[in-house]
């Protein structure tokens, strides 16, 4: 084969692996917003949780002052009873005190309500709480893992840039100058293999004496349609690749 040839050959192996890698660390960012928003969101569901348990606690010391103040009621009416002269009065204050005390009752169970519902919804937090502890860590190790990615794959370009550089010096400078035009132009592909007549870039039918002239491999040739360079691939070669990867 052509030196040059396989030099460009090569040179768009490795340009189409930076490409598909720098691709592949595009993505990277996006991914690990994604695993952030998940962690405010389950943030976000904890704090609902607690401000139940607020709510809670608040409505509990609201009904205990309650209750508190329907006792001192109740004592201060009976008190008074002490005073009492006639017989009426005193039997519309036991009335009155009675009136409270079933009210008091109901308070109490109220409370008591109130003491379950705490219960409960502490329970619930602390399982949620483990639930999202673990969900946390979870995501933290696969942005973890998502770092450790994108700093393999720095590496990698930055490995296939040196191997860039030393294949470029071996190439005539006009054809590394055609390449990089084709490479604009065709949008990264900028040397294809023809196959059973077909050109790989564009799909053009290549005419039987060009393809000839290409199956030899000894010079370069260009496409008759898209430009890129052309180079064929023997079927044992092929094989031979397929076995060994
Ligand atoms: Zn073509």
């Amino acid at each position: 084969m052509s030196e040059e040839l396989n030099t460009l050959i090569k040179l768009q192996k490795i340009d189409s692996l930076i490409i598909s890698l720098k691709q592949k660390l595009e993505i990277i960012p996006l991914e690990i917003k994604k695993l952030e928003e998940k962690i405010q969101e389950i943030d976000k569901q904890f704090e609902n949780e607690k401000k139940k348990i607020i709510n809670l606690e608040k409505n509990k010391k609201e009904k205990e002052r309650e209750i508190e103040d329907i006792n001192e009621k109740i004592k201060k009416l009976k008190e008074k009873t002490s005073q009492i002269k006639t017989n009426k009065e005193y039997q519309a204050l036991l009335k009155e005190i009675e009136l409270i005390e079933e009210n008091l009752k109901k308070e109490e169970e109220n409370l008591l309500l109130i003491l379950y519902n705490l219960d409960e919804t502490q329970k619930n937090l602390n399982e949620v709480k483990s639930n999202l502890e673990l969900k946390k860590k979870e995501i933290d190790e696969q942005k973890k893992e998502l770092e450790k990615e994108r700093n393999i794959i720095n590496q990698k370009i930055e490995a296939l840039k040196e191997d860039r550089k030393k294949l470029i010096n071996e190439l005539p400078p006009e054809f590394y100058e055609e390449y990089r035009e084709l490479m604009k132009k065709h949008k990264g592909l900028a040397v294809v293999e023809v196959k059973n007549f077909i050109c790989q870039g564009c799909f053009l039918h290549i005419p039987p004496q060009l393809y000839v002239e290409i199956k030899i491999n000894q010079s370069i040739y260009h496409c008759p349609q898209c430009g890129r360079f052309l180079y064929y691939k023997p079927e044992e070669k092929l094989e031979e690749a397929q076995v060994q990867s």
